[in-house]
């Protein structure tokens, strides 16, 4: 599906989920330099290192759309993941740091790649929930299933451990593993042999010292600060101090320095990417709300036909009566139910209208909260049009009045499905009123209104049959919920 004409665009898609699901590994990705097509690479991509006139070190993605034929989005998303993470990890930094521990083993670069792909496809799956069984031959990677499950004795290595840890294993069982040469992370190896790929992406340079690989991750994680800082609309200094600190309290290096900017890569990776997120972002001094949103959430889910405790009960078809119901054109309405479920669709809409501009910060701090791991949705403004937001930074405010029409018009017009449930961030007044078609559907966040008076024109106008909670509540962890 990636072509010469548009992997550009894929690649644009890709960064698009980067940024949506982790901030600073969407950052991460601005240090490369430059994407090519190469259909000699023996490999579906690879990041290769040239080092320039100047001593400096261009780092390119190289792609091949004709390595492996028909990969889907989902697998080139796996693809991207899997080489920015070897950069992220710094694993051509740490390849000289092991080769001197084994620089007796003749095919030290081998194990060395097998190990680091095991770590890095682990992560890459748990950091973006992707499913392993939706690529088109997830077992064509190195994953501890693949290279140590088939191993008697080994069946219960687990997966988030370190490259390091894998590269041991390895090296203890090399006479029982086969140690396919499948990699061409040629660079990392001093033979600098290519093997014959079998589908893995991987990392090559022209070999390069280990001197100028230390010297292009201190570049690279300049670079990345500077990145993070212009994202942030932050000074340098401030965004580099605190990525120090996060380093140091996050107890992820050895005390030389040879983790990534941060750490080794284990399981618990993915929360200390996220902790890294909130506290440059100031979110970590956000009063924590998890109770009333988990609270707040449950109904929600209840209401939406999302009750798992009940879906798991009663109100499952049962399978005695499966056969009969395949056969019928009858559908039970508690079946339908379970057939249309899948992950509740949330939409959350921020109320971005001049008398809301006063509830700015209160209204970002609130969408933050919202525990992620737990609750995904899809984030919009409004106020007399509906705007689609990446996150809470895309909320401006408009300086126009708020109309809640829009909204219904907006749900039922965008193409999509009306959304299994509808959470309004506002203050509770509007210019106009709606009589939304799933009024059961929508929760109002309020703030407590009355301030300043509801304006010419503005009255309380929330329809009836919608939940409503305030958000000075939930800002106290608190969740007390009322029909409208
Ligand atoms: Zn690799």
């Amino acid at each position: 599906m990636i072509t010469k004409n548009n992997y550009k665009d894929i690649l644009e898609e890709i960064k698009q989920f980067f940024k949506d699901d982790h901030f600073l590994f969407y950052c991460y990705y601005s240090v490369i330099d430059t994407t090519i097509i190469d259909e000699s690479l023996s490999a579906s991509a690879a990041i290769s290192f040239i080092k320039k006139e100047d001593g400096s070190i261009q780092k390119t993605l190289v792609i091949n759309p004709d390595f492996q034929k028909n990969l889907s989005f989902y697998d080139w998303r796996f693809i991207i993941t899997h080489e920015m993470l070897h950069l992220l990890l710094e694993h051509p930094k740490r390849y000289f740091v092991n080769k001197a521990i084994y620089q007796t083993v003749l095919n030290f670069g081998d194990i060395f790649n097998i190990a680091a792909d095991i770590s890095v496809n682990h992560l890459s799956t748990d950091m973006f929930d992707i499913n392993r069984n939706e690529m088109t031959n997830w077992k064509d990677y190195c994953w501890v299933e693949t290279i140590f499950h088939t191993i008697p004795g080994l069946e219960s290595i687990k997966s988030g451990e370190t490259t390091e840890y894998y590269l041991d294993l390895l090296m203890k069982n090399s006479n029982t593993i086969e140690i396919p040469s499948i990699q061409n992370h040629d660079g990392w190896s001093s033979s600098g042999q290519e093997g014959a790929e079998e589908g893995d992406a991987s990392t090559r340079s022209d070999n390069l010292s280990e001197f100028d690989i230390n010297q292009m991750f201190d570049d690279i994680t300049e670079k990345f600060v500077s990145e993070v800082a212009r994202e942030l609309r932050k000074p340098i200094p401030y965004v580099r101090q605190l990525l120090q600190e996060i380093r140091q309290d996050s107890d992820m290096g050895d005390g030389n320095g040879n983790g990534g900017i941060f750490g080794y890569g284990t399981s618990s990776f993915r929360s200390t990417l996220k902790r890294a997120t909130e506290r440059l972002l100031g979110l970590d001094k956000v009063p924590k709300m998890r109770e009333a949103w988990t609270e707040l959430f449950k109904t929600v889910k209840k209401r939406a036909g999302f009750d798992e405790e009940l879906e798991e009960s009663w109100s499952r078809t049962d399978r005695r009566f499966i056969s009969i119901m395949n056969q019928s054109d009858i559908l039970l309405p508690t079946e339908y139910e379970i057939e249309s479920k899948g992950k509740m669709k949330l939409a959350i809409f921020v109320n971005t209208g001049k008398y809301c501009s006063r509830y700015i910060d209160s209204f970002k701090k609130l969408i933050a909260s919202i525990p992620k791991d737990t609750i995904s949705y899809k984030l919009y403004a409004f106020s007399s049009k509906v705007h689609e937001a990446n996150d809470i930074n895309d909320l401006h405010f408009t300086g126009g009045g708020a109309y809640i029409s829009c909204v219904e018009k907006f749900l039922k017009n965008n193409g999509t499905h009306y959304p299994d449930a509808v959470l309004v961030v506002t203050d509770p007044t509007f210019y106009d009123t709606v009589s939304p078609q799933y009024p059961e559907r929508w929760f109002f966040c309020l703030t407590n209104g009355g301030y300043g008076g509801y304006g010419r024109g503005r009255a309380n106008t929330i329809f009836n049959g919608a939940t409503k909670c305030l958000i000075d509540d939930i800002m106290k962890n608190r969740c007390v919920m009322t029909k409208t």
